[in-house]
């Protein structure tokens, strides 16, 4: 009986995006001059519906930590009352959310109350300059108070994601390693990836973690770190630095191994790997037309069993599956 037996394989944590909507513009994220194609709001997951989902079919599946994401999930309303009935409900192993941080100095205490402890907030600029070039938003001041606010309210482990853009901010890269010096946070350093602006990426390019690495070693020195979470970070640490560095190094090496991971778009589509939208199944209409749990986890087992290793590499080797969408709409 196929429910009875173990998962065949060690996914055990799920993205979820609330919305595909962002109050933010990011030159990686976003492309520029068109207009999105935003959801409707009755094709998004309902709270109710993502709750009975992650009830019903992904923890008896052993997926028992969840990521909320977006677009910007603090923009959903509600997202504390939700934040709180995942927290509590029975099995849930951890809960996390990454967010723009732009209503954090206003939420950040209700998330935590609500049982929330970890959260990644993005900040590609210590430069309130270049922060707006990259978002095309006036906001460092209020992501810079939103962290803080994460920070006092007593958020651990806060991890600072930044996208690393060749000769946009690639030369912040010591000055947002050395936060980490006094303060007990994690910065992770991400290569840009070509999902969402890939005329950006053409124009632009990339940095490779090794030699962002090397530049902070120059500087600071650099040794390996303790590991926290699960993912596909590779951890260092300044010598003597209370935080620690993360590297993830999508466009340099191949983490699949490692990857433990399936993401849900807000509208309901469950996502084998971030690169492979082909192989996507539609878990909305199957729960709108009636399916039973059963027949959900079936189908959702069945994603998880033949969930391949794909890298970036693939793609231009043309196996990889398309980018129709932007990481704000997949739930990045
Ligand atoms: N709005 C929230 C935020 O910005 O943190 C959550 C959603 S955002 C899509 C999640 C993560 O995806 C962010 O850390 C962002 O930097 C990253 N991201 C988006 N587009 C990317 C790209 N093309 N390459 C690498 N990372 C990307
Ligand atoms: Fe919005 Fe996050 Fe995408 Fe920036 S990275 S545009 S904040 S969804």
């Amino acid at each position: 009986m196929l429910l009875a037996e173990e998962p065949m394989n060690t996914v055990n944590y799920l993205r979820i995006s609330l919305l595909d909507r962002c109050n933010f513009r990011c030159s990686y994220c976003m492309p520029s001059g068109s207009e999105i194609d935003y959801l409707h709001r009755s094709e998004i997951l309902s709270y109710e519906e993502l709750l009975g989902l992650i009830k019903e079919v992904f923890l008896p599946l052993g997926i028992d930590r969840f990521r909320l994401t977006g677009g910007e999930p603090l923009l959903r309303r509600g997202v504390v009352g939700f934040v709180k009935a995942l927290c509590g409900l029975p099995g849930v192993q951890d809960v996390s959310l990454t967010t723009n941080g732009f209503l954090l100095s206003e939420l950040a205490d209700d998330l935590y109350r609500a049982g929330l402890r970890r959260i990644n907030i993005s900040l590609d600029s210590l430069d309130p300059t270049v922060f707006e070039q990259i978002t095309g938003r006036k906001h460092w001041q209020k992501v810079w108070e939103g962290i803080q606010a994460a920070h006092r309210v007593g958020f651990d482990p806060l991890k600072l994601n930044v996208v690393v853009l060749p000769g946009v901010n690639d030369h912040e890269v010591p000055d947002l390693a050395a936060l980490t010096i006094n303060r007990n946070w994690h910065i992770r350093f991400i290569e840009f990836m070509p999902i969402g602006n890939s005329d950006y990426f053409a124009e632009k390019g990339w940095v490779d973690s090794e030699t962002l690495r090397g530049r902070i070693r120059e500087r600071f020195g650099l040794g390996s770190g303790e590991c926290y979470g699960n993912g596909p970070a590779d951890i260092f640490q300044i010598p003597g630095a209370k935080g620690t560095l993360g590297f993830i190094s999508q466009m340099s090496e191949c983490f699949c191994e490692r990857c433990n991971r399936v993401r849900l778009s807000a509208d309901g589509w469950l996502r084998p790997c971030l690169l492979n939208e082909s192989d996507q199944i539609d878990l909305k209409t199957s729960l709108r037309s009636g399916a039973s749990a059963l027949i959900l986890r079936q189908q959702v087992q069945k994603l998880l069993g033949e969930k391949a290793d794909i890298h970036f590499k693939d793609r231009e080797r043309g196996v990889a599956g398309s980018y129709g969408r932007t990481m704000s709409q997949i739930g990045g």
